[in-house]
């Protein structure tokens, strides 16, 4: 079997999807996008900007408008790459509630879904890549060499957000995180443009009784 060049890994949130994608780039050698990071990049573009999420018109302009990178990280302050939306760094303003209360509107409109995949096919062009999101093996790269789709409970997701926000120091209520995982796998399957669905051809992997090291073990076997 031919070397994978293409590998896409979708999934529900906080399934472990960019801790895994991160670690296996570094063993292959190959780039690592995660295209959360683009959809988060927008939405806060958008409550930056002071522009309703409701204003679908709107939203979408500023998604075709704005300059997104995502580069090598340009600090050792945990971060796996540095985010700019037009050259201001916004790595870490991205993972805010706020963001992450309207992300799931802002990727439901048509137009900027459209912009974000065109700009992340083009990313992919090159090959040896790992690509991180929820369509990306359906829509984005349906012609990729590997596929994985990664699921785990909402209970086990939402007991590693505590735990990883307690390790940083943060405090954390896990009723409060549960709710928030649940809702958001909710406005993510029924997302009206790409619904998340595992691809015909993708491999899942459970991730609820699995290691990191186990998941990315089985992936490098996969991979070829
Ligand atoms: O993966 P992450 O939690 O960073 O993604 C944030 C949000 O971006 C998701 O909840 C989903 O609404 C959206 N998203 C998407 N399509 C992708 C990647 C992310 O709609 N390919």
């Amino acid at each position: 079997m031919a070397k994978a060049s293409t590998i896409t890994i979708d999934g529900t949130a906080a399934a472990g999807k960019s801790t895994v994608a991160a670690l296996l780039s570094k063993v292959l050698g190959y780039l690592y996008l995660d295209t959360g990071v683009m959809y988060r990049a927008v939405t806060w573009a958008v409550l930056n900007q002071q522009i309703a999420v409701s204003d679908e018109a709107a939203v979408s302009e500023l998604a075709e408008k704005l300059t997104i990178e995502v580069t090598s990280p340009w600090q050792t302050d945990g971060r796996y790459y540095t985010v700019l939306a037009d050259g201001r760094d916004i790595t870490w303003k991205i993972r805010s509630q706020e963001v992450e209360a309207h992300v799931s509107r802002v990727s439901s409109y048509r137009r900027v879904r459209t912009a974000l995949t065109a700009q992340q096919r083009r990313i992919a062009a090159a090959g040896s890549i790992i690509m991180v999101g929820r369509d990306i093996g359906t829509v984005v790269l349906p012609e990729a060499d590997l596929k994985i789709f990664m699921c785990a409970s909402a209970e086990e997701r939402a007991r590693r957000r505590y735990k990883e926000l307690l390790a940083q120091g943060k405090s954390a209520n896990y009723e409060q995180i549960f709710t928030a995982i649940q809702q958001r796998d909710k406005k993510d399957r029924e997302n009206p443009v790409s619904p998340l669905v595992p691809a015909a051809d993708a491999v899942m992997v459970d991730t609820d009784k699995l290691t990191i090291e186990e998941v990315v073990a089985r992936l490098i076997e996969l991979s070829g």
